[in-house]
Order: C-alpha cells, then sequence, then structure tokens
C-alpha cells in the first residue's frame, strides 16, 4: 500500500473522484432495486444524495451517500479484498509502466475505493446494508490499508433511512488543503460532471 501511495502522490485529488463514484454507484443501485424490485421490500429511493462534510476540528473529510450500503459481509467482501489481491499487482503494473498516469492505472485496478489512503491515515466506514434484514450498521476502519477490523455499531449510526454509507477520512497532516471547502467545491465540480445526484458540500467549525 505504501508503494501505491507514494507513486500516486502528485495525483492524490483523484481520491474524491473515486469515493464520489462509488457514492454514485450505491445510489444508482438503490434506484434501480427500487424500479425492478418489490417496494415494500426496498423501500423508496426518494433523497438519494451524496454528501461531503470537512470537519476541520478533527481534521476529517466525510463522504457520506444514501445508496445501497453495504452489508456486514458486502464490506468484507468489497473492501478487505482488494488490499489483499489488488495490491501486489498494481504494484508490478506500476513498475512496468512508468509512463503510463497513475490515475489511469487506479482505474484499471479497481483501487478506487483505497485511493482515499492516499490523503487519509485511517478509513471509517459505517454503512448499513439494504439486504441486512434487521437493519444494523457496521463500521469497518483501516489505518494503512493492509489490515482491517469490522464490528456492528451499537445505537445510533448516523445512517437515516433505510441503506447508506458514510465514509470518513482521517486525514494526514499534510493533506489538510481537503479541509477547505472551496477547495473540495473546485473538485466535486471538476468530477461531478456526470454525476445524476445531487452533491452537498458543508463545512463545520472554521
Ligand atoms: P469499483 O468501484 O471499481 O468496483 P472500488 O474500489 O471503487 O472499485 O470499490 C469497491 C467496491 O466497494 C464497489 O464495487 C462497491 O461494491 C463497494 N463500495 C465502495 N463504496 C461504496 C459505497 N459508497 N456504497 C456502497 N458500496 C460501496
Ligand atoms: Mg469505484
Amino acid at each position: 500500500m505504501d508503494i501505491i501511495i507514494n507513486s500516486l502522490y502528485s495525483d492524490k485529488d483523484v481520491f474524491l473522484r473515486e469515493l464520489v463514484s462509488n457514492a454514485a454507484d450505491a445510489c444508482d443501485k438503490k434506484r434501480f432495486l427500487a424500479i425492478t424490485e418489490n417496494k415494500s421490500k426496498q423501500g423508496s429511493a426518494d433523497n438519494l444524495e451524496i454528501r461531503i462534510q470537512a470537519d476541520k476540528e478533527q481534521k476529517k473529510l466525510i463522504i457520506e451517500d444514501s445508496g445501497v450500503g453495504m452489508t456486514k459481509d458486502e464490506l468484507i467482501n468489497n473492501l478487505g479484498r482488494i488490499a489483499q489481491s489488488g495490491t501486489k499487482q498494481f504494484a508490478e503494473m506500476l513498475k512496468k509502466n512508468k509512463g503510463d498516469s497513475a490515475a489511469n492505472l487506479i482505474g484499471q485496478f479497481g483501487v478506487g475505493f483505497y485511493s482515499g489512503f492516499l490523503v487519509a491515515n485511517k478509513m471509517t466506514v459505517i454503512s448499513k446494508g439494504l439486504n441486512d434484514e434487521q437493519g444494523r450498521s457496521y463500521r469497518w476502519e483501516s489505518e494503512a490499508g493492509s489490515s482491517y477490523t469490522i464490528s456492528e455499531v451499537e445505537g445510533e449510526s448516523g445512517i437515516e433511512g433505510n441503506s447508506g454509507t458514510r465514509i470518513e477520512l482521517t486525514l494526514r497532516e499534510d493533506a489538510d488543503e481537503y479541509l477547505d471547502d472551496m477547495k473540495i467545491k473546485a473538485l466535486v465540480q471538476r468530477y461531478s460532471e456526470f454525476i445524476n445526484f445531487p452533491i452537498k458540500v458543508f463545512t463545520t467549525k472554521t
């Protein structure tokens, strides 16, 4: 993971595009299910949106969506897998393709989610999966990107409605520019041209 982080350092802005596009994919999936599945089972797909919040005091950037979310198994399979399989392959490709832009390689290798570690030393994912019959939320957390913990959230998870995901990036010291709402808004504008859901940017505690 260190190799990836260092090789991509100059392109670190791309993390926001990757996380916003995952959020939009999750909203797309929920909207699709609401159309095709039994409505009462899948719940409503109203209020699909993406919220980006910078907490300057805690130095956290939070990206939230009201999409399909992930169950415990989905968190393990969708997020845990990448660190084990993709990383080594990816590092080898980087060595071979020196001329290729790192951002392109990220796309090819599906380390999209892990690009959060370009700017964060800890990624925390709180998610409530549409497929969890009991409506439970789980917290997935990883510090270096190579190992993770997962636990059920006791009490209120802060995920409203029947599903959704909140990704909290605890920013590296050299990445506090991403707490600046002007910077975030500029990136969102650049990357959000093809996103069909509202993206709201908030800043707390200046
Ligand atoms: P890709 O988007 O190419 O599949 P990523 O590394 O970006 O690869 O994401 C891995 C997987 O994690 C996604 O395919 C999806 O299943 C899951 N995922 C990531 N972010 C979210 C999210 N905000 N909501 C629901 N699932 C997500
Ligand atoms: Mg992705």
